[in-house]
């Protein structure tokens, strides 16, 4: 498929379906000799691709990949030594190995954030297949700032809902509707 508009290695040749049974699995980094490697209990929720400048993404890709685990489903079983955080300022501490620069998982420490509990995963680095597969793209305009030329933008955007990936320039409506919601509760315009 020369010419097609590249999205990310794991949704270009068609979306592989959930498996029933997958119960969670191994992510492994990219190093030959002594990898990370992260388990994950259960399945993946709220998989996406994702245009934003900060999350991990494989040589040659617009978007990542990524979802979410409930962070006491995520411990790190092997070369945990070689994870650092790549920005220890921002909200997601995401843990990169050193050697191959994948990113193993992103925490968030900020109890009162939204999203504090849950740790954000790039399933594509599971050993296992089975995982629930990408349902929407989030943050799609901003892969200009990543450099991609804006008279891309139909293309890529087309070509997102061509494999059922609908395009958002922020989250889907679902989580900013959660974010929203946990706004109004600590200030009290919702009730708790
Ligand atoms: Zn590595
Ligand atoms: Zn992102």
């Amino acid at each position: 498929m020369s010419g097609a508009t590249q999205i990310h290695p794991s949704v270009d040749h068609g979306i592989k379906p959930s498996s029933a049974s997958f119960a969670g699995g191994t992510l492994a980094c990219k190093c030959a000799q002594n990898p990370v490697k992260v388990a994950i209990k259960g399945q993946i929720a709220y998989d996406h691709a994702c245009g934003c400048t900060k999350c991990w993404k494989p040589e040659g890709a617009i978007f990542s990949v990524v979802a979410v685990v409930p962070r006491d489903n995520l411990s790190v079983v092997e070369n945990g030594n070689k994870l650092s955080i790549v920005d220890p300022n921002a909200v997601i501490h995401r843990y990169a190995c050193k050697e191959c620069g994948v990113h193993m998982y992103g925490r968030i420490e900020n109890k009162n954030h939204p999203f504090y509990g849950f740790d954000f995963v790039h399933p594509e680095r599971f050993q296992e297949q089975g995982w629930a597969p990408p349902e929407f793209a989030a943050f799609v305009s901003s892969v200009i700032e990543a450099g991609v030329s804006p008279d891309r933008m139909g293309a890529i955007r087309g070509r997102l809902k061509e494999l059922g990936l609908e395009p958002y320039d922020c989250l889907s409506p679902p989580l900013m509707d959660a974010i929203a919601t946990h706004i109004a509760k600590a200030s009290g315009a919702l009730p708790n």
